[in-house]
């Protein structure tokens, strides 16, 4: 198909520039929402290649959304180029920010005078607030009509589901006195979070099999003859279901209110980060994925994965249908956010995949745009798999 070939053609001409770009963001990593070296490399390079561009999207710095194309069916890219603090891109945003930009830019050149809009849209920070919430929020999405990204891993994985994720602090405040002369006029807080923990560990109990609880103590005294007069706990709660997640999240304060009363401390709750909605992965537009992939010579052999994760992706496919694919970019088992997954994401191999699934990505675009039967079928599952999910 000549579409086809205008795709391949447009990513042979641009691929050194492309992974020229990824390697830059590589090695400059910047930490998220002050990602100013990726957002600016990549809007002027899609300026140059003819697409609008508008930045600083939804109030945030280092956001963007960048179009090309006629009305109708409109097509979105999410690139991500956040890092993370000492470790750099052990999470492989240089290859998820680059492919959203190849795919786009191969998408565009296919277009001719066929109805549709294409665009990437610059998410930052997702490693630490995730933008997407914001952006949901500002209606960025309102005008996409499905949304697509890819994440590299250690296994293939295209039906990508995720948990919907809650971040609590919990903060006691009580007495300090001198542990040994007169410890019976304290109030320990740390005790107030040792027993939110207990709590937490005779609960787990009674929740369903999906429920995830992880807390750390992040403030626990300053020395052990003195009663911690503070001491406080961050927990992260996760579950499939955003209505069960509340019932549970409930529960867990009710806890910590517990250890509250039982220490004679005073407690503070706050909801730190942004609440994450379970990703819904659109089926049809994920098995086109698969299949215009495995047309790139990448074969994809496993729909689901295992264990799952929580991801801003996720508030996306509440408002466009969405696909987040794990692509692996190595055969061996090495866990993402570390120096070794780093180093895979500045390989050949990792740059040459980050193209394949660019490729694949513009193909199921163009696969969608050509088809209004198609498009019919992924926004009848969209609704439907919506309706269901509350
Ligand atoms: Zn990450
Ligand atoms: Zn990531």
């Amino acid at each position: 198909m000549a579409e086809l070939k205008a795709i391949e053609e447009k990513l042979r001409e641009e691929k050194n520039t492309l992974v020229e770009m990824a390697r830059a963001i590589y090695k400059n990593p910047e930490p998220g929402g002050k990602e100013f070296f990726a957002a600016d490399l990549i809007t002027g390079y899609l300026e140059e290649k003819g697409f609008k561009v508008w930045r600083g999207i939804g109030g945030l710095k280092t956001a963007f959304m960048a179009s090309y194309g006629n009305e109708g069916f409109h097509i979105g890219y999410c690139s991500e180029y956040d890092a993370l603090p000492e470790i750099g891109h052990g999470c492989g945003h240089n290859l998820i920010g680059i492919a959203g930009v190849a795919a786009g830019v191969a998408l565009a050149a296919s277009l001719n005078d066929m109805p549709g809009q294409v665009s990437i849209i610059g998410t930052p920070n997702e490693e630490d607030e995730g933008a997407k919430v914001y952006l949901v929020k500002a209606g960025v999405f309102d005008h996409v009509d499905a949304a697509m990204m890819f994440h590299p891993g250690c296994s293939n994985c295209y039906h990508v589901e995720s948990l919907a994720c809650r971040d609590y602090r919990f903060v006691f405040k009580g007495h300090s006195v001198h542990a040994s002369t007169e410890p019976w006029e304290g109030r320990n807080a740390l005790d107030g979070v040792i027993q939110t923990f207990n709590s937490i560990n005779a609960l787990r109990q009674h929740l369903k099999d999906d429920v995830r609880i992880h807390g750390i103590i992040s403030e626990g005294g300053l020395a052990p003859n003195v009663i911690p007069d503070r001491a406080a706990a961050d927990f992260i709660i996760r579950a499939r279901d955003s209505y069960y997640l509340q019932e549970v999240v409930e529960k867990v304060v009710a806890c910590a209110r517990g250890a509250e009363a039982a220490t004679g401390t005073t407690l503070e709750v706050t909801e730190s980060g942004h609440p994450y909605d379970a990703m819904i992965s659109n089926k049809t537009m994920a098995d086109i994925f698969a299949e215009s992939l495995r047309e790139t010579g990448y074969n994809l052999e496993s729909p689901h994965g295992t264990g799952l994760d929580s991801m801003d992706m996720g508030n996306v496919s509440r408002v466009t249908p969405s696909i987040h694919p794990m692509v692996a970019i190595t055969n061996q088992w090495i866990p993402g956010h570390t120096h070794e997954f780093s180093t895979l994401c500045n390989s050949d191999e990792a740059y040459h995949i980050m193209l394949n699934v660019g490729q694949a990505m513009a193909i199921t675009g163009h696969k969608i745009l050509k088809d209004r039967e198609l498009q019919k079928t992924i926004l009848k599952e969209f609704s439907e798999s919506i309706k269901s999910s509350f």
